[in-house]
C-alpha cells in the first residue's frame, strides 16, 4: 500500500465526478512539517502551536517562536499553513503553568478562555507569527470559539499586534482569519460569525464531546454514540449550506477527517476540505478518487433523515457495492 501511496502522491484529489477535495495534514512538531511534502497534500490545514510549548521546560519567548515559526514557512515550501493560537487547558497541560486542576476541565478554563483572559500570552504568539509570516501568506485561526464576542475580542488583538509589526517592518502578503468551531452553540450565531471570519474550521473531536455530552475518553461510553450518527450529518449539511451561501472556507480538521468511510461521507455532505494526520492522507485520496460525490451525496440525504441511529453499517454497504476504497 505504501508504494500506491507514494505513486498516487501527484495525483489530484479527485472524485470520479470531478470533484476536487482538498487535502490538508495536521501538525505540531517541527518534524511533522516534512510530511506535508512527502505525502502531496496540499498544505498543513491545522498547525497546533501549543506542542512545541508543551514540550518545553519554559514558556517560549518572542524570538524563539519567530524563529520556530519561520521554520515551519521553510520546510512547508510555500504550501499553505493554518496557525491554530495555543489550544492549552483541557487534556492538554503546560508543565510550567499555573495550577489547572478543575473540576470539569473539558469545559473549564482552557484554549480561548485562557488566552483572553491572559492576553498577554496571546499577544506575543500573535506578534511572533506576524513576524514570520513577513511577506508570507498568514493563515491564524483561534480555537473554542463560543462565542463570536470572543473571535472579535481576539481579532482585535492581532489587528493591533498586525499595524504595530507593520510600524518595524514586518508585514504578511495576506492575512485571513479563522475560527474553529468546536462548541455547538457556534452554529447559532451564524449570520455574525459568517460575516467575520475569512474560514472555519470544525474540531470534531470537542465538537462531538459537546454534542453528545460525552467524554470521549470514557470507555462506559465509549462506542455508545457514532461520528456517523444522524445528528452530525444534520449538523453537518447545515454548516456547509450556511458557509456555501456566504462563501467562507470550511475544513473539517477532526479525527474523524482521517478514516475514509467518514471522509465519503463528509465529502457527500458537501465539505471539500479535509484535514488530518499525514498517514491518513494516502487512504483519504485513494478513497476520494475512487468515489463519486453525487451518488454518495444523494445516498447519505437518503438515509440520514429516517434513521434514528448510526449510519455505520449502511455505509460501509455502499461502500462496497460502488467500489468505494
Ligand atoms: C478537535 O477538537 O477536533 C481538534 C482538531 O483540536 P484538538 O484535537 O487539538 O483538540
Ligand atoms: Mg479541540
Amino acid at each position: 500500500r505504501k508504494a500506491l501511496y507514494a505513486q498516487m502522491r501527484d495525483m489530484p484529489s479527485c472524485t470520479t465526478d470531478g470533484v476536487d477535495v482538498s487535502l490538508n495534514i495536521n501538525a505540531g512538531l517541527l518534524i511533522d512539517v516534512p510530511h506535508v511534502i512527502e505525502s502531496g497534500a496540499d498544505g498543513i490545514g491545522l498547525y497546533r502551536t501549543e506542542i512545541p510549548f508543551m514540550v518545553r521546560s519554559a514558556m517560549p519567548d518572542i524570538t524563539d517562536q519567530t524563529k520556530l515559526y519561520n521554520r515551519i514557512f521553510e520546510q512547508a515550501e510555500g504550501r499553505p499553513i493554518v496557525f491554530r493560537t495555543l489550544d492549552v487547558g483541557g487534556d492538554k497541560l503546560l508543565p510550567y503553568w499555573e495550577d489547572m486542576t478543575e473540576e470539569n476541565p473539558a469545559m473549564g478554563w482552557r484554549s480561548i478562555r485562557i488566552t483572553l483572559d491572559r492576553p498577554a500570552v496571546l499577544v506575543h504568539q500573535l506578534r511572533a507569527l506576524i513576524r514570520a509570516g513577513h511577506d508570507r501568506d498568514l493563515y491564524i485561526m483561534f480555537p473554542m470559539i463560543a462565542e463570536v464576542a470572543e473571535f472579535d475580542q481576539a481579532k482585535v488583538l492581532l489587528d493591533d499586534q498586525l499595524r504595530r509589526e507593520a510600524e518595524r517592518g514586518f508585514v504578511p502578503r495576506k492575512v485571513e482569519v479563522g475560527a474553529m468551531l468546536e462548541v455547538p452553540a457556534l452554529i447559532w450565531q451564524a449570520p455574525a460569525l459568517l460575516k467575520r471570519v475569512d474560514f472555519l474550521s470544525v474540531g470534531t473531536n470537542d465538537l462531538l464531546q459537546f454534542m453528545f455530552a460525552a467524554d470521549r475518553g470514557n470507555p462506559r461510553i465509549e462506542g455508545r454514540y457514532d461520528t456517523l450518527s444522524p445528528s452530525v450529518f444534520a449538523f453537518m449539511r447545515q454548516l456547509v449550506t450556511l458557509c456555501d451561501e456566504k462563501d467562507v472556507r470550511l475544513t473539517i480538521c477532526g479525527e474523524m477527517a482521517g478514516r475514509p468511510l467518514e471522509a465519503m461521507a463528509l465529502i457527500g455532505l458537501g465539505i471539500k476540505r479535509l484535514s488530518m494526520a499525514p498517514a491518513s492522507i494516502g487512504p483519504v485520496k485513494e478513497m476520494v478518487r475512487s468515489m463519486c460525490k453525487y451518488e454518495v451525496e444523494r445516498y447519505v440525504l437518503t438515509i440520514m433523515n429516517n434513521s434514528t441511529r448510526s449510519l455505520r453499517s449502511r455505509l460501509k454497504a455502499f461502500a462496497i457495492d460502488h467500489g468505494v476504497k
